[in-house]
């Protein structure tokens, strides 16, 4: 199907240029991950944090995420970075939180891994801003790229769900294990999560894997394409779903 899109080589070259480069890239930023602990959070998610959270409207969320302090990894961060987009798209795309370029630049998606979702996304002929938003389970970057902890994810939790409140897309797509675990609530395998349409809150949502995996994981790409048609399709099939692309059957 790709082949038949003339994607392929495009793809296939450009995996191979990001894993080759991504190989050579050193983390210095790991050894300060012992610097913050996940389990002295100043600011849990109490109720009436939820409460006020779920009544912002864009401008006070913005602003909420720039100066938050709920959780530890506020203390590492050079931005928040809020989600980006169209605050009206059909289309959402969850990943795990930002890396060094995301704290860096603000904005989510925008290394590597921003590259090859750029490219997924252009291959159902989607594009960044476009009928599309993009979003992280947290919105500062977890030291050396760890994992979220999960009272971190906790803490940030209102303000996604708010973004998806606000956006209302037709379809979200969690990318990778830690969103799908997380909007879930389930630690179930991407492998077994994968091809069916789940529900976050009454929003149709679909896993596949998550774009950094696939620089690691080559052989798992074409999966990630069988997902995406899985994900035009499900959106086509939905009461007025504006479809991305006509898919070959
Ligand atoms: N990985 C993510 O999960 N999110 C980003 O924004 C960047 C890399
Ligand atoms: Fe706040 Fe989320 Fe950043 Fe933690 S990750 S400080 S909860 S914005």
């Amino acid at each position: 199907m790709l082949e038949e899109m003339g994607l392929t080589p495009v793809w296939k070259l450009r995996l191979r240029a990001l894993a080759e480069e991504q190989a050579l890239v050193v983390e210095p930023e790991a050894v300060s991950e012992s610097l913050v602990t996940s389990h002295n959070s100043p600011q849990p998610a109490t109720g009436d944090r939820r409460a006020a959270i779920m009544h912002m409207e864009w401008p006070g969320l913005k602003q909420a995420v720039a100066s938050c302090v709920a959780c530890p990894l506020h203390a590492n961060r050079n931005k928040a970075v809020f989600g980006v987009g169209d605050e009206n798209a059909d289309w959402l795309f969850v990943g795990e939180g930002p890396g060094a370029d995301e704290d860096a630049q603000g904005e989510p998606f925008v290394g590597q891994a921003g590259k090859l979702l750029d490219s997924m996304l252009a291959a159902i002929r989607l594009q960044r801003g476009q009928n599309v938003y993009i979003a992280n389970v947290v919105k500062c970057r977890p030291p050396g790229n760890r994992n979220p902890g999960p009272e971190e994810a906790a803490a940030c939790e209102p303000y996604l769900h708010r973004q998806i409140d606000l956006i209302r897309p037709k379809l979200i797509v969690a990318l990778g294990k830690v969103a799908a675990a997380n909007l879930l609530a389930s630690d179930a395998s991407v492998a077994s999560m994968r091809g069916k349409v789940h529900d976050y809150r009454g929003t149709p949502l679909i896993v596949t894997y998550h774009p950094a995996y696939l620089l690691r994981t080559l052989q798992d790409k074409a999966k990630a394409w069988a997902d995406l048609c899985f994900a035009v399709r499900t959106m086509e099939g939905l009461h007025g779903g504006k479809a991305a692309v006509a898919e070959k059957a």
